[in-house]
């Protein structure tokens, strides 16, 4: 971390403190003060249900894999959310990666690790989907990290933070079609920890799954060097 970022994060770090003081978090769903997403509401948000797409989990009633699975056959063997992009989980994966809500992480555990077993997931250890450094720094944190370490408690798997990295800066997805979401991530990604990824099946996590593009990046460099198979497994699945 250079002096500037360190500074740049030490700032942020205190205009979100200062934020909280005179706007304490609220739950996402029924306003409670105090928290972002309370342990009474996160245990009524409904698990993503089928029909899906077997391969990239997105809701498809049709026979096989998905239109846009047989345009583009993604890296990823199998993808699974826990439950739709939808309120409150939307509001309140925006304070895990926005307003410093790193709680959310714990009060989606039980929601997160219900979703795994329903799927039937399996392998051999998480990894999250990694932030660019610079981002990470100002964050403070890799909410993806988050997720998975909870999760990996839930679930009894080994975590890896760092079994990959970003290695360039790319643009925000939010605007992007999927073409383009594909050429904005390709490459982005590198294994830093060769040695645990050579015959391992690994689930990569992420807060939230779109076209898959960014997960199949992280999956295309880890099959480069050598895993079995790549799975991943999101808080949320926006359809
Ligand atoms: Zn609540
Ligand atoms: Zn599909």
């Amino acid at each position: 971390m250079t002096i500037a970022t360190k500074y740049l994060a030490l700032w942020w770090r205190i205009v979100t403190g200062v934020g909280t003081l005179f706007f304490p978090p609220q739950c996402a769903g029924c306003g409670k003060v105090n928290t972002w997403l309370c342990s009474t509401c996160a245990e009524t948000i409904p698990l993503l249900e089928g029909p899906l797409c077997p391969r990239c989990g997105r809701p498809w009633e049709g026979e096989g894999n998905c239109p846009a699975c047989r345009a583009h056959l993604p890296a990823v063997r199998r993808l699974r959310a826990a439950t739709l992009f939808a309120e409150p989980i939307r509001s309140a994966i925006h304070a895990l990666k926005y307003n410093g809500g790193r709680e959310v992480a714990e009060s989606v555990r039980p929601l997160m690790a219900k979703a795994w077993a329903k799927w039937a997931m399996a392998g051999d250890l998480l990894a999250p989907v990694p932030l660019h450094p610079r981002r990470e720094a100002r964050r403070g944190y890799n909410q993806s990290a988050l997720l998975a370490t909870a999760l990996g408690l839930a679930v009894n798997l080994p975590v890896v933070p760092d079994l990959l990295e970003r290695i360039r800066p790319t643009r925000s997805q939010t605007q992007l079609g999927r073409e383009a979401r594909r050429r904005n991530v390709a490459g982005a990604f590198r294994v830093r920890r060769p040695s645990l990824v050579r015959g391992r099946h690994i689930t990569l996590i992420d807060d939230v799954a779109t076209t898959g593009a960014t997960l199949d990046a992280c999956a295309v460099a880890l099959l480069e060097e050598g895993a079995a198979s790549v799975d991943a497994f999101t808080l949320a699945r926006a359809a």
